[in-house]
């Protein structure tokens, strides 16, 4: 709305996305713009998740910027380390004076005339910009399951993203719902001093050993002495998740290493046989996302661990029932339950030309062009968009490429005097009908249930390909694949903003 704050460009989201997106623009020389966080300050999905045991699940020499080796304690530092090492990114690159925390994002429409975004906050004020970079992530909103009588529970409850640590959980009973990435970290945390735990499996996933362990004084040392060495391990675990990529891509043949791998950790950590059967998937690996954890096996294993596969049937005032009627009393729920994953962008409202909107126009599932661009919706840019998430490598890869493309359309944008460019809708028709046959033959539509596909069991979340590959397709910007508009008169008397 003309009178409203303007900037040259908008970015939503303060997480890894949003904070290499800052320093990208302040190194291209760009200033004028804001990133604005629904939350309370920088961190993402780092600064969210604070369970016991948080840490990434990819080595953090991978998973770092590759412009800004981290000090890292260990091999997967836990969550703190990382959102310390973000909160130094931000400062180190003078992004604190942009970041505009609790500020939401409810919608964004874009002004044809005025070749403006006008984004609505949740405070219902308005901010203009020439170009929005939304960096909302893909795993910020978590899903709580729909089982009957969950507002029941008369006890504490909470999402693992969102940790009551005023709770604390020893020598209580406790029921965890779900056996995903977040659940293998905290629960092996939490049967160390909760009275008893019952894990609620839906379906077992894929668990491979961690090559965990720490790094002494000397080895940092050594590391920022030798940038060359931790150059050569960041390489070294690139090419292993490419790997493991090619498993997902290409055959599942060539998970055979993987495969025995898993079972050979499932055999000698797990003695029952009983237990070890309610373990093994009945899935392809990869399907699902393949974990990794040293202490989920042997946490099941524990006296007061109880893994129950019977079906929920609801939740009552004090425990779970299951479908053979058993009542397993609960002191405390902890849903690992995972996040709403498939309306990306959600509930931002974004409308772009002719007052099309975006969730209308992915009604049958998100797709952009490389993740990035959507057609109708000028001057928009999604980092970690559609097809952008990996099954086995690390996503800061992925985003380091996309900041770069971005940055690239930026400078475009304005060294050909442009108001608006639009990817052609052919462009990114020919792009999404690669991804479906691609996706089709990937191990994620295999059948089983997991969080990349719709129900239809279209993929929309994962890149079907190798992850080089994708660097390859973002490494330059072409403006012939866009459609470029030249900037508006400016009405006489009035400055442009
Ligand atoms: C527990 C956990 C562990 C993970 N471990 C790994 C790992 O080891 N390796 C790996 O590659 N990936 C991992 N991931 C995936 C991880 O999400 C990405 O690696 C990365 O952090 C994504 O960064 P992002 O900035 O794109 O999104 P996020 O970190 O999710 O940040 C998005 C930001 O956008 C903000 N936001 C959202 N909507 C709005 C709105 N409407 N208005 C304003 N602000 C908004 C959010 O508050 C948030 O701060 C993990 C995810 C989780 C949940």
């Amino acid at each position: 709305m003309p009178g409203s704050p303007s900037y040259r460009v908008v970015v939503i989201g303060a997480g890894f996305g949003g904070i290499g997106m800052g320093i990208a623009l302040r190194r291209a020389g760009i200033d004028d713009f804001v990133i604005v966080d629904k939350c309370d300050g920088p961190g993402g999905t780092w600064r969210d998740n604070t369970y016991p045991g948080a840490a990434c699940d990819v080595p953090a020499h991978l998973y770092s910027f590759s412009f800004r080796p981290g000090r890292w304690s260990g091999r997967f530092p836990p969550q703190r380390e990382i959102l310390a090492y973000l909160c130094d990114l931000a400062e180190e690159n003078g992004l604190d004076p942009h970041l505009r925390p609790g500020s939401g994002v409810t919608a964004c429409r874009f002004d044809e005339g005025r070749a403006r975004w006008d984004v609505t906050l949740a405070d219902g004020s308005t901010i203009q910009a020439g170009a929005v970079v939304s960096a909302v992530g893909q795993l910020n909103r978590p899903a709580l399951p729909d089982i009957a009588g969950r507002g029941d529970f008369t006890g504490p409850s909470w999402h693992s993203a969102r940790w009551d640590h005023g709770t604390g959980l020893a020598g209580l009973r406790v029921a965890v719902v779900g056996t995903g990435a977040s659940a293998i970290q905290f629960v092996p945390e939490v049967a160390k001093t909760a009275a008893h735990v019952d894990v609620y499996q839906r379906t077992p996933p894929y668990v491979l050993p961690k090559t965990d362990r720490r790094y002494g004084g000397a080895e940092q040392s050594f590391y920022d002495r030798f940038p060359v060495v931790r150059k050569a391990d960041r390489l070294r675990i690139f090419l292993y998740g490419e790997l493991l990529t090619s498993g997902f891509v290409l055959s599942p043949k060539l998970l055979a290493g993987p495969m025995q791998l898993w079972r050979r950790q499932l055999n000698s950590q797990i003695a029952d046989p009983a237990l070890r059967a309610k373990c093994v998937p009945d899935y392809v690996m990869g399907c699902k996302r393949v974990l990794f954890s040293n202490d989920w096996y042997p946490a099941l294993a524990r006296p007061n661990v109880d893994l129950v596969t019977e079906p929920i049937e609801r939740i009552a005032a004090d425990g779970m029932v299951t479908a053979d009627g058993i009542t397993r009393h609960a002191d405390a729920i902890i849903y690992g339950t995972g996040f709403q994953t498939l309306d990306f962008l959600a509930p931002m409202a974004v409308t772009g030309l002719r007052g099309r909107r975006l969730d209308q126009t992915w009604h049958e599932g998100a797709e952009a062009y490389l993740g990035i661009s959507v057609a109708g919706f000028p001057n928009f840019f999604m980092l970690y968009g559609p097809n952008t998430n990996l099954g086995g490598n690390s996503i800061l890869y992925m985003l380091e490429g996309q900041i770069r493309y971005v940055a690239a359309a930026l400078r475009a944008l304005e060294s050909e005097g442009l108001g608006w460019i639009d990817v052609r809708p052919e462009v990114q028709q020919a792009f999404s009908t690669w991804v479906s046959a691609s996706s089709r033959t990937s191990v994620w539509e295999s059948g089983c249930h997991n969080w990349y596909t719709t129900d239809s069991g279209r993929n929309t979340n994962n890149w079907p390909d190798h992850t080089f590959l994708y660097r390859h397709r973002v490494r330059r910007f072409d403006l012939g694949r866009y459609r470029a508009m030249p900037k508006p008169p400016v009405p006489a008397g009035v400055g442009r903003a």
